[in-house]
């Protein structure tokens, strides 16, 4: 079977704090390892996409300063194209300033920014202190590989507080550190293929098991619908890294 990856990463000059860029070097090392093909587009401001031609969309997490210069443009440009691919169940990944936009909105001190109104939540910046840590959360069984992993380690940094609307669902229920607000113990969201979480580090490289899960769902369409096995690799280095992440997020002591 001749696989290929299309993956179009959105706003990855303004939306790139923590080296979330990270994430999209680790797919494509994951996918050439197996021989899998992979193509990466990129759609900035001003710029639109063809929803059709994206296998997984990505975006990464962004100041409060880079938020803003996005905002308008993303609702502008490219919030029919979104909405569209969350529609046909194609995989997006968007990570903390990237999750937040998704929402119905991002309410500033002296102004509230809209969000695409995608997924069902909104965020407040708040003036107490940041929710900076550590992190560690476990998904749902529903989002748990053959081999058991449901442990996403990570790092949080976030003024906003997001607040899931009564229907939308959590990526995770928050093992350690704050997740979406601190108190509720939700993290993230997850609608079809959508998975908004706080986690950069960046991510993926941390938890290479849910980068092949990403990998597997985003193939379905050329897998007969079914999302792919990717097969295993050398992952020494990969369960290292997140067993650090894990422990450094306070689990597994
Ligand atoms: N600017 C947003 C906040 O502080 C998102 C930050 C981020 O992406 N790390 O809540």
């Amino acid at each position: 079977m001749n696989l290929r990856l299309r993956l179009l990463a959105l706003y990855p000059e303004q939306m790139n704090i923590y080296a979330d860029r990270g994430n999209l070097l680790f797919l494509r090392r994951r996918c050439e390892w197996r021989g899998i093909g992979f193509e990466l587009v990129r759609a900035g401001i001003g710029e639109r996409f063809d929803p059709e031609t994206a296998d997984l969309i990505y975006i990464g997490g962004g100041q409060d300063r880079d938020q803003l210069l996005v905002a308008e443009d993303m609702r502008k440009t490219k919030r029919e194209a979104i909405a569209r691919a969350v529609e046909a169940e194609t995989v997006l990944l968007a990570v903390c300033g990237g999750y937040q936009l998704l929402g119905h909105s991002y309410q500033l001190a002296d102004r509230t920014v809209a969000g695409l109104g995608i997924a069902d939540l909104e965020t407040v910046r708040s003036n107490d202190a940041r929710l900076i840590g550590n992190v560690a959360i476990e998904l749902p069984a529903s989002d748990r590989p053959a081999d058991g992993a449901r442990v996403l380690a990570g790092f949080e940094n976030h003024g906003g507080r997001t607040r899931l609307g009564a229907d939308a669902e959590p990526l995770g229920r928050v093992l350690r550190g704050h997740g979406n607000n601190g108190s509720d113990g939700f993290e993230g969201v997850r609608l079809k293929n959508l998975f908004g979480t706080y986690l950069h580090g960046p991510l993926l490289p941390k938890n290479a098991w849910f980068a092949d899960y990403l990998i597997g769902l985003s193939l379905a369409r050329q897998n007969g619908g079914k999302p792919l096995r990717p097969t295993p690799l050398d992952d020494r280095i990969e369960a290292a890294a997140h067993a650090c992440a894990r422990a450094a997020a306070g689990l597994d002591r």
